[in-house]
C-alpha cells in the first residue's frame, strides 16, 4: 500500500548531493521510499506535509533508557563521572525487568516525539533478572528500529572496580547471555527493525580479557560492538595508571577498532586517536549535553569529522542529560563547536547529517538516513508554521530556532507519531507507570 506525504515546503534529503527539494513529495512503498520529487500521485493514503520540513528520521547512537527512571537524583545532579556512578549504582541495583521494559517504553516515546526513528541502547546492568528482552519488548511495541547492546560489568568493588559487586556479572555468563541475545534477536537483513550489539560497559569496570572475547565474540557472530571511551580527564588518568596506555591505543591492542565498532563520547581523544579513529573506519556517538552536564569537555568534533571519523549523536541516559530530546541534542553540538572555535565551524546543516545520515553511518545502516529512492521510509515531519519557526527565511530554522518535537514520525513507512502524539502507545499510561516505578525507587 502506497502513501504520499504532500506538498512539504522543504525536504532535506540528506542525500549524496545534500539536495534540499521545496514544494516536494515523498512517496512510500512496502517501507521503502519509491519516490521523492513535485507532482507524485498515488491511488493510497495521503498525508498533507503543507507548511511542514521533512528529515530523515534522526538517529540516536548512544542512550542507556533504564536511567529514564533516574532523572535529577539529588545526589547525582552537580557531580562529576565517578561520583555520579557512585550515586546512582545502588538505586540502579533495585531494578527489575519491570523497570527495563517501561522506562525503554517512556525513553524510546520521547526520543520519537523528538523526530527519532532509530535508537541503540546500551544496558549493562541486569539486576533481579532483568534482560535485553525487556527492551525489545518495548521498542517492538512503539515501532522504532533499535539496536539494543547486551552491556556487561564485571568488576566490582571488592575487585578494586567503581561498580557495587551485587551489579556485576560473571564474564562466562555475560558472554553465553550474549550469545543467547544475538541468536534469538539479531536480524543482519537490509531494512532490520532490530540488530544486537555487544557492550561492556567500559574498560574502568570490565577485564582486558573481557574485552578481547568480546570482540572475538562479535566478529564471530557479525554484530557490532559498542563502549564508552575516552569520556572525561579521570577516564584517561584511569587507564594511563591501570593500562600504561592512552584510552585509543587500548581499544586497538584488544580489537576494539574497525567499521563494526563505535565508541561512546570520545571527548579527550589526541591527534592520534582520531586518525586511528579515521584510519580505522571506528565510529563516535558524540553525547554534547551528557558532556555538558557532567563537566566531561567539549568533544573535537571538528577536528574529527575534517579527519574523516564518523560522528553520529547520542542523548546519552537521562540520568546525565537529563532530557531525550535528539533534535535538541543536534542544536547542542552546533552550539558547542562554536563555542569551542567560532560560529563558521558547524552549520546546521552539518549538525543535521551528523543526526541522521551520520548516526545511521556509524551504526552500519546505508540503508537509513536519508530521504531517497530506495532507502527505508523513516521520516520526520516538522511544522514550521508555529510560533517557534515564525518568520525564518531558511529550512535550518529548525536547529536555529525550533519546533523541537514533531508533527508526525514514520518508521518503515508506519505511523509512530501523528499530530503530535504517539499513536503506537499509550502515553499518558505508560508515563503514570514510569512516575509509579521512580517514586518506589525514592522510598
Ligand atoms: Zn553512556
Amino acid at each position: 500500500m502506497d502513501l504520499l506525504i504532500r506538498g512539504a515546503v522543504t525536504v532535506l534529503t540528506m542525500d549524496d548531493a545534500m539536495r534540499e527539494l521545496s514544494g516536494a513529495d515523498v512517496l512510500i512503498r512496502d517501507g521503502v521510499i519509491a519516490g521523492v520529487g513535485q507532482g507524485l500521485a498515488t491511488t493510497g493514503e495521503v498525508v498533507e506535509a503543507k507548511g511542514c520540513v521533512i528529515t530523515p528520521g534522526l538517529v540516536n547512537t548512544h542512550h542507556h533508557l533504564y536511567q529514564s527512571l533516574t532523572r535529577a537524583v539529588p545526589g547525582g545532579q552537580d557531580a562529576l563521572l565517578f561520583g555520579w556512578l557512585k550515586t546512582l549504582y545502588p538505586i540502579w541495583a533495585r531494578f527489575g525487568p519491570e523497570e527495563m521494559r517501561v522506562s525503554a517504553l517512556v525513553g524510546l516515546s520521547e526520543l520519537a516525539l523528538s523526530g527519532c526513528s532509530m535508537s541503540s541502547d546500551h544496558l549493562y546492568l541486569y539486576p533481579n533478572g532483568a534482560r535485553l528482552d525487556d527492551t525489545i519488548d518495548a521498542a517492538a511495541e512503539v515501532g522504532l528500529r533499535f539496536h539494543p547492546t547486551r552491556g556487561a560489568m564485571s568488576i566490582g568493588e571488592s575487585a578494586g572496580g567503581l561498580p557495587p559487586d551485587s551489579l556485576v556479572e560473571r564474564e562466562a555468563d555475560i558472554l553465553d547471555d550474549c550469545i543467547r541475545v544475538i541468536d534469538a534477536f539479531h536480524d543482519p537483513a537490509p531494512g532490520a527493525m532490530l540488530r544486537v550489539g555487544v557492550a561492556p560497559c567500559s574498560p574502568f569496570s570490565v577485564s582486558r580479557e573481557l574485552m578481547r572475547d568480546a570482540a572475538l565474540l562479535a566478529r564471530d557472530k557479525g554484530v557490532m560492538l559498542h563502549t564508552h571511551l575516552a569520556e572525561n580527564d579521570e577516564d584517561i588518568a584511569y587507564s594511563e595508571a591501570q593500562f600504561g596506555m592512552r584510552p585509543g591505543q587500548y581499544a586497538e591492542e584488544l580489537g576494539w577498532t574497525g567499521p563494526d565498532v563505535w565508541h561512546a563520547h570520545c571527548v579527550k581523544l589526541d591527534g592520534a586517536e582520531i586518525d586511528l579513529f579515521a584510519r580505522t573506519r571506528t565510529g563516535v556517538a558524540h553525547c554534547p549535553c551528557s558532556n555538558c552536564r557532567l563537566g566531561s569537555g567539549i568533544a573535537p568534533v571538528r577536528t574529527m569529522r575534517d579527519a574523516g571519523v564518523k560522528v553520529g549523536l547520542g542523548v546519552d541516559g537521562s540520568a546525565s542529560n537529563d532530557a531525550g530530546n535528539l533534535v535538541a541534542e543536534a542544536r547542542q553540538a552546533m552550539l558547542l563547536q562554536r563555542v569551542a572555535q567560532g560560529a563558521d565551524r558547524m552549520s546546521a546543516r552539518e549538525a543535521l547529517r551528523i543526526a541522521t545520515r551520520g548516526g545511521a553511518e556509524v551504526l552500519g545502516r546505508d540503508d537509513c538516513g536519508q530521504i531517497a529512492p530506495g532507502k527505508r521510509a523513516d521520516l520526520a515531519i516538522w511544522d514550521t508554521s508555529g510560533i517557534e519557526s515564525a518568520g525564518s527565511w531558511d529550512p535550518a530554522a529548525l536547529l536555529l530556532a525550533g519546533p523541537a518535537r514533531v508533527r508526525d514520525l514514520f518508521v518503515e513507512g508506519r505511523a509512530v507519531v501523528r499530530a503530535g502524539r504517539m499513536v503506537t502507545v499509550d502515553l499518558p499510561r505508560a508515563v503514570e507507570h514510569h512516575n509509579r516505578l521512580a517514586r518506589a525507587l525514592m522510598t
